[in-house]
């Protein structure tokens, strides 16, 4: 059937209505119509497969999520200034997935805001606002959220590090100064942290009041830390006084597949966990769980009101979400693919010699790519080509890190051995068609 409105119409009119800063993937442009379970179909009825989007945790419009929405809105949706069980059941359900006092919950629409909250929560409880944050990291869209993203403002169109953020040292395992995943190069990732936090004491006379990180870094490229890297830092942190928030905005919900967060790969318990992207498989529910202490100390009089965050229609899409991850054993799913999934790449990586790391856990993992196995240069051209030649043969997948050369693969825990077979012949290929090309075919 012939589209009425395709893509070259679309662009234009985008270029005219839309705010440029938005960027879009693939120079040949894609205008999606549909999505189901880890396939997106295209406007001329090509089924793509997607490597990527790790939102929609539970698959594109997964029927019993799709249905929770509908039934919910036609029942009522309104705020959280009435009594529901709705809120309630589902608090009391996710919190129990978590451990320690982690007990109390907040619920806002993304991200971003729940990163804000955990802020707050932590700044008001220590009554100051030092934040040291791990270099390359991404927190959230916001002002308050770009403040503590090196990934945002110490690019172009950024600005200088605000003087109450201290950056520490990106624990990347393959490209820092301390190679390997061994407790001794997680201790020595972590000395630098306790460099920001006599930072922060020097300037300000006092200690931060938190430390924040993703407990695997998603934008930095999908980079897992050394052996006791977050322990080490938790114990500086709290040792100084601060508190300890856990991002598991990417990494959370069990795809990581031993755990079903990230942070306890780390064997760590965070003060205040942020949860968002997968939560509500593309409704907007994002969530901040902290500890009753913690929660006391932040009803300081001034209240935390929410229009949208915790409406019922929210909390039946986030209920149907632990519904399919638990009733379809999605966690096992993400250990044994990602684990399938790793294994060809690094099967892979003894016939392309661009492959310089292949890393991750679960369906969360990351290719990185070299020109030279020793110097590390990055292949960051021949990344872009990759992933452009795996569209062409209808996979989706996309590239990031601070270099630009890490492959990306995060799918929809849906992904079973097929799914990743499909996504490692169409790499195979690529891998093979760059190399017979010649090195300047990626330009
Ligand atoms: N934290 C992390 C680790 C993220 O990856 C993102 C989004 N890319 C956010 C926070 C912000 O979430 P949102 O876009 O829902 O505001």
């Amino acid at each position: 059937t012939l589209d009425p409105h395709p893509p070259a119409e679309l662009l234009a009119r985008r270029a005219r209505a839309i705010g440029p800063s938005l960027s879009i993937s693939y120079a040949e442009k894609l205008k999606m119509v549909r999505g189901e379970g880890p396939w997106l179909i295209d406007h001329s009825g090509r089924r793509y497969l997607d490597a990527v989007n790790n939102i929609t945790h539970v698959g594109h419009c997964n029927p019993q999520v799709v249905a929770a929405i509908a039934r919910q809105a036609g029942i009522l949706n309104t705020n959280t200034r009435y009594l529901s069980e709705l809120i309630l059941d589902y608090s009391e359900r996710l919190t129990a997935k978590l451990p320690g006092d982690l007990k109390v919950a907040y619920f806002v629409n993304s991200g971003t805001e729940a990163n804000e909250l955990a802020l707050r929560i932590a700044r008001t409880a220590m009554g100051k606002k030092s934040t040291v944050v791990l270099d390359w990291a991404y927190h959230g869209n916001s002002g308050g959220m770009v403040d503590v993203s090196p990934y945002k403002f110490k690019r172009k169109g950024g600005y200088p590090q605000p003087d109450f953020v201290e950056i520490a040292a990106f624990p990347d395992p393959y490209r820092g100064p301390h190679k390997g995943m061994s407790e001794a190069s997680g201790r020595a990732y972590a000395g630098d942290v306790a460099r920001c936090l006599e930072a922060v004491r020097a300037k300000t006379g006092t200690s931060a009041a938190a430390f924040i990180a993703e407990s695997i870094s998603g934008v930095g490229g999908q980079v897992v830390y050394p052996d006791g890297y977050l322990k080490s830092v938790y114990e500086q942190v709290r040792a100084a006084g601060g508190l300890c928030i856990a991002d598991e905005v990417q990494c959370g919900f069990g795809r990581v597949g031993e755990t079903f967060w990230g942070f306890e790969l780390q064997g760590v318990v965070p003060d205040i966990v942020v949860m968002g992207k997968p939560i509500g498989n593309g409704h907007p529910l994002a969530a901040v769980v902290t500890t009753r202490e913690l929660a006391a100390t932040f009803a300081n009089g001034m209240e935390y009101f929410n229009s949208f965050g915790g409406n019922p229609v929210s909390m039946a899409v986030g209920m149907a979400v632990l519904d399919v991850i638990e009733g379809e054993g999605l966690q096992q799913t993400a250990l044994e693919t990602g684990r399938y999934m790793l294994d060809r790449f690094r099967d892979m990586a003894r016939r392309a010699p661009l492959i310089g790391d292949v890393r991750g856990r679960g369906l969360f993992s990351g290719v990185e790519l070299v020109r030279n196995q020793e110097t590390l240069e990055p292949a960051t051209a021949e990344a872009g080509w990759i992933v452009n030649h795996i569209r062409q043969q209808g996979v989706l997948a996309s590239t990031d890190g601070p270099l630009d050369n890490v492959l990306k693969f995060k799918p929809p825990m849906v992904f079973g051995r097929a799914e990743a077979d499909i996504l490692c012949d169409a790499l195979e290929r690529a891998f093979a068609d760059l190399a017979a090309s010649g090195p300047s075919a990626a330009g």
